[in-house]
């Protein structure tokens, strides 16, 4: 499924530099093993990125995991904290909802260190599970500037300052990954994020798995269902411009990382 995303997608190029966002996590570390293999076989180059929200205890060693497993793959390894981009750790914050600004934080981080890597495509870890929630979210909070943005490529907002983001797990199982990570004994931090409670994502995955127990194969018809209605829903680059602070492109005025930074500043 992995190989066929791809090539179905025409995610990667011959010549491609792919930096692959590593959390050290099950889903992105299985990525970098199946990357780091699909690399050694195709003329493509890999590099991994990892985000250090500011979690002791818990990023820390899942980053200390990645540098690991990098050096045994051969893989170069970057990382870039928040500490150093915004002057603050996501535990310093005085906010309710943590994931909703850690999680735009982190897509901005990720792609500003793609960016400065002269990475061509963006690689993510995000699997079927996680498409089908994302669907659904979307459709829960009304956001059809935001579902347009899924699926295995983007195809929206396409801009220079944005390294395009591929998901070449979408269409594989949380726990075909899970397998998968146990079979090839990848070294994967056990622990989970102290705030990984606070969190919508949880709540719809809860439903889904609710779904799935009565209705077998929910999560892929969703999926299905959103892939056959995204060609009718796409404006491409539809209401596009840049950032009036950060400059990065976006699809309103300002942002999203940089409304909630000055949402932070104002208190
Ligand atoms: Fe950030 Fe939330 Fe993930 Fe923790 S669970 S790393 S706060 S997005
Ligand atoms: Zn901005």
């Amino acid at each position: 499924m992995f190989v066929r995303t791809i090539s179905q997608n025409n995610l990667i190029e011959k010549g491609d530099l792919v930096a692959i966002g590593v959390s050290g996590g099950m889903d992105s570390m299985s990525l970098l093993h199946l990357l780091s293999k699909f690399s050694k076989k195709t003329n493509v180059n890999i590099v991994a990125v990892s985000i250090d929200e500011g979690t002791p205890g818990y990023r820390d060693k899942c980053i200390e995991n990645v540098k690991k497993f990098c050096v045994s793959l051969g893989v170069e390894h970057h990382t870039q904290s928040y500490k150093e981009a915004f002057g603050f750790n996501i535990e310093d914050l005085d906010v309710k909802k943590f994931c909703t600004y850690c999680g735009v934080f982190r897509r901005k981080l990720l792609n500003q260190k793609a960016k400065k890597i002269g990475a061509t495509k963006l690689a993510i870890g995000h699997n079927l599970d996680d498409e089908a929630q994302s669907v659904l979210m979307n459709v829960l909070r009304g956001d059809v500037a935001r579902i347009q943005r899924l699926g295995p490529k983007p195809g929206v907002l396409e801009d220079e300052g944005f390294v395009p983001r591929i998901k070449p797990l979408r269409n594989v199982l949380k726990k075909e990954l899970a397998v998968y990570s146990i079979v090839n004994e990848l070294p994967i931090f056990e622990g989970s994020c102290p705030r990984s409670g606070d969190n919508t994502r949880r709540d719809v995955q809860a439903l889904l798995m609710g779904m799935e127990r009565k209705y077998p194969g929910t999560r892929s018809q969703i999926v299905k269902f959103y892939d056959k209605i995204k060609p009718k829903i796409v404006e491409k680059n539809g209401e596009f411009s840049y950032c009036e602070t950060c400059g990065d492109p976006c699809s309103s005025k300002i942002c999203k990382a940089c409304e909630l930074l000055e949402k932070l500043r104002s208190g």
